[in-house]
């Protein structure tokens, strides 16, 4: 999961919610219309709040590479930071690239 996304859909909920308080009635198209009510008012706003206060928790995945394929990975993809392809542990990217930065210049 990423950080950004969760902090984003947190904050266009909010916007949604504030929206519905100054008495702006959403069109949600085929979904249907969100009216300027109290308990609409609540599930925005709450949904806003709770998105922005988990994605104090969520962490943005870490990605790795192989010095083998020289494949990228996601750190969820891989089992234990091996490789899948040639069971060779895998470097964070950054460090891969800080390693091999004078080797491809
Ligand atoms: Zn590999």
């Amino acid at each position: 999961m990423n950080k950004k996304i969760v902090l984003l859909s947190g904050f266009s909920a909010l916007f949604l919610g504030v929206l519905l308080l100054c008495g702006i009635d959403i069109n949600l198209g085929k979904a249907g219309k969100v009216t300027s009510s109290f308990n609409n008012i609540f599930i925005f706003m709450f949904i806003g709040f709770l998105c922005i206060y988990i994605s104090r928790f969520v962490k943005n995945d870490i990605y790795k590479k192989c010095p083998k394929c020289k494949k990228s990975f996601a750190n969820s993809e891989l089992d234990k930071g091996m490789c899948p392809k040639c069971d060779v542990e895998t470097e964070d990217i950054e460090e891969y690239y800080k390693k091999n930065k004078f080797k491809e210049s």
